[in-house]
């Protein structure tokens, strides 16, 4: 059930209204929008008892959440959420920008993408510190030495760092380090680990699973929800298709409809989605179309030398002469790509 508040409610009125929730034997969740401040009841399957909060001050209507994620639905709020990450507005007109390489190698790599990063206009940098890869053998990150690299080319440039965290066991020492903790497509049912980084606070960037439909993506982003935290980004990053001349099928009909069935920001990720560089600026243009609120672009200053992902990386020079396109694109979807 959600309670939705009239507007201007006082704080006391939404603290009673959660108080009498919690009475009652469910748990409250209170999302405040622009507008309003909606309280979501969940927890018991019988409802019923909630409908008598109707008659409680401030309360405009009781109404029944009929899907099964409820705290990421758009009934739990209507309005599309915006959100700070140090001062940088996730969710609003302008639409977000993380760039930065797939893996982090060295100090020299990573402060030439962070500067090519500031240079097109990114908040965001990212780089794997903690590599999830399909082969043991393969290059698995420099971990703690790849946080601290990624926290030097925060220290110099401002761009806030995004970097995945493996598994429960990472999450003190990614969190520490991060501005925002990426949970890759490997891991977007591990839902201890889900739990557990949505316990942390720290905003989130949840990558769709390579096999996960809209609606598990959803239930999984309603595990970090569950714990309180609110700022989460998804992120589609290409499904498993029959198709093999790409990496993956970018599934750009996820962008709207993520966006009429839930309020978070709806990032994409064209680098992983096709795994070749050359259709990584189309694609990109392309979600921008289709509505998204961020991209997540893999550069690299070598790519034929890249530890991993170097065919779908962009070179730096690539990257600044997507930019004037991304923001034409930008413009006429209302949107723009400049803060
Ligand atoms: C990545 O972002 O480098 C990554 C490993 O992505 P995904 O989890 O989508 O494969
Ligand atoms: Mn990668």
């Amino acid at each position: 059930m959600i309670i939705v508040m009239k507007p201007g409610s006082p704080d006391e009125l939404v603290k009673a209204v959660e108080d009498r929730i919690a009475e009652l034997g469910y748990k409250p969740h209170t999302i405040r929008g622009v507008a309003r401040t909606v309280v979501a009841a969940v927890g018991r399957e019988d409802k019923t008892p909630l409908t008598q909060l109707e008659t409680m001050a401030g309360v405009e209507a009781v109404i029944p959440i009929l899907k099964p994620f409820k705290l990421v639905s758009r009934e739990a709020h209507p309005e599309p959420t915006r959100f700070d990450i140090r001062g940088v507005e996730v969710g609003g007109r302008r639409i977000s920008l993380i760039a930065g390489p797939c893996s982090v190698e060295d100090e020299q790599q990573v402060m030439a993408c962070a500067r090519a990063a500031k240079d097109a206009g990114a908040q965001f940098l990212r780089g794997g510190a903690f590599k999830p890869r399909t082969s043991p053998y393969a290059f698995r990150g420099l971990k703690e030495r790849g946080l601290e690299i990624l926290q030097a080319a925060r220290d110099a440039t401002g761009l806030l760092i995004v970097t995945e965290v493996l598994n429960t066991s990472d999450i003190p020492v990614v969190a520490e380090a991060a501005d925002v903790l990426q949970i890759g497509a490997r891991n977007c049912q591990n839902y201890s680990l889900l739990e557990q980084v949505g316990a942390t606070g720290k905003p989130v960037l949840l990558k769709r699973g390579m096999a996960t439909t809209l609606s598990e993506f959803l239930m999984s982003a309603e595990y970090l929800l569950s714990k309180g935290n609110i700022r989460v980004m998804l992120c589609e990053r290409g499904i498993r298709t029959f198709e093999t001349a790409t990496r993956f099928t970018l599934d750009l009909n996820a962008i709207p409809f993520l966006k009429s069935e839930t309020h978070l920001p709806v990032f994409v990720d064209p680098s992983h989605g096709t795994g070749l560089w050359r259709l990584v600026g189309p694609m990109a243009r392309a979600a921008i179309a289709a509505g998204c609120d961020g991209l997540m672009i893999e550069i690299h200053p070598n790519p034929d030398h890249a530890l991993s992902d170097g065919p779908q990386s962009l070179k730096p020079e690539k990257l600044l002469g997507l930019m004037p396109d991304l923001q034409r694109v930008a413009e006429a979807v209302g949107r723009t790509m400049k803060g």
